[in-house]
């Protein structure tokens, strides 16, 4: 990774100061379902509070398609985050313009305000220059704090980080830290768990982590179509025979370079046809088996149909593995995916992983590879 200039290595007391955010967060019955996107961004918040700034925070939630929607409002997100932070907290119904200003002008140092959804413009999602410069003339520094959003070329992400010294934000450091200690400078032998429903979504990803990682786990109803491709039976089960041939190339390059596929070889299936929901117990012992190998894991996507018991079992016996190693630190284990987490919070899996990734898909980006707009945009050494 290029050097990121961070928060702390700016002066910023006194300062009003841009904090990019991922406020976008999971409601359920009118309550915050999932906080932690929150807990994660108080270190910076804390931070620059305690250095008497402004603190205005930027955010975007759901997706309004640049208008404003009262639905898709931040406001409830201020009253939230008053739950997590004890300084004043104000809402300003506009993110640029004077119902903007006038909230920042009127705010003491010390104190948050937090804009309203930036995607109520369309010009956010087009990285627009003149928006940019807009959210640009209302403070002096810009923190990224949002690595989930950073995959996205956006005003609030690229642009205006090209209009104002620009920073990485604590919890974006903390993740990249995790990240690149699983992909960059792993401690090996380092094996990846992939699972999910359909390898067309994750060509991008396996190729690259073939080039990585010394063991590969292939689950879930991606492993279907490698199994398919390899000339075995598999009923009815979901799987793609298109990608049959790119499949047996993904094997063989995994070959030359080293990395040795892991694939189930029995099965859990619904008792009136055969259909793979889920690994068998056989392949789940194999898993933890080469686990107790390695030093590092890094997993997306559940290895069988966790929502519907019991084809939770293999992936929540593979999870409970790794919370186990992981606490007698013999592993260090990082995971993301929406699907993911929500089947290691099922095992109660997810507090003793070394770090959970919500990033989405930044995170699938990076495991692919891939820059990330908003991170190269912060890097000292730009291309
Ligand atoms: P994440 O959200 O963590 O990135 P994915 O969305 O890629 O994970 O994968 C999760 C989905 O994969 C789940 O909906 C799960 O039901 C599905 N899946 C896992 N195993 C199978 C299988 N054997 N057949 C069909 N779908 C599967
Ligand atoms: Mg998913």
């Amino acid at each position: 990774m290029n050097q990121l200039p961070l928060l702390d290595q700016v002066d910023i007391t006194n300062k009003t100061v841009l904090v990019r955010l991922d406020l976008n967060l999971p409601f359920q019955d009118q309550q915050v379902s999932d906080d932690t996107r929150i807990r994660r961004s108080l270190k910076t918040l804390t931070y620059l509070i305690d250095h008497q700034c402004k603190v205005i925070i930027l955010s975007h939630r759901g997706r309004p398609k640049g208008a404003p929607n009262t639905s898709l409002s931040l406001e409830p997100i201020a009253h939230v985050l008053k739950n997590y932070i004890d300084c004043p907290i104000s809402f300003a119904a506009d993110c640029i313009g004077t119902l903007a200003s006038s909230a920042i002008q009127a705010a003491p140092h010390g104190s948050i305000i937090l804009l309203e959804n930036l995607r109520f413009h369309p010009e956010e999602e087009k990285n627009d220059l003149t928006f940019a410069k807009r959210l640009a003339s209302l403070g002096d520094i810009y923190v990224n704090d949002a690595f989930s959003c950073s995959h996205r070329a956006h005003a609030s992400v690229v642009a205006l980080a090209q209009l104002l010294p620009a920073v990485a934000g604590f919890g974006m450091q903390e993740e990249l830290t995790a990240l690149n200690g699983v992909l960059s400078t792993p401690e090996r032998p380092l094996m990846a768990i992939v699972g999910g429903s359909k390898v067309s979504t994750k060509l991008d990803l396996l190729n690259n982590l073939i080039t990585k990682v010394d063991y590969l786990v292939l689950g879930g109803g991606m492993a279907n179509t490698f199994l398919l491709a390899q000339g075995q039976g598999i009923g009815a089960s979901l799987a793609e025979p298109d990608l049959a041939e790119i499949a047996l190339a993904l094997l063989e390059q995994a070959k030359n370079q080293n990395c040795t596929i892991i694939l189930p070889t029995d099965f859990q299936s619904p008792p009136d046809s055969f259909k793979i929901m889920d690994i068998g117990a056989q392949t789940a012992q194999r898993v933890k088996t080469a686990l107790d190998q390695c030093k590092t894991l890094v997993w997306n996507g559940p290895v069988g149909v966790f929502e519907i018991p019991p084809y939770d079992q293999g992936s929540i016996a593979i999870a409970r593995h790794v919370a186990q190693l992981t606490n007698n630190r013999k592993l260090i284990s990082v995971a993301g995916g929406g699907d993911t987490l929500a089947c290691l919070k099922k095992a109660g899996a997810e507090e003793q992983f070394t770090y959970t990734s919500t990033a989405g898909g930044a995170f699938l980006e990076w495991l692919e590879g891939k820059k990330l707009p908003g991170i190269t945009v912060l890097s000292k050494d730009q291309e």
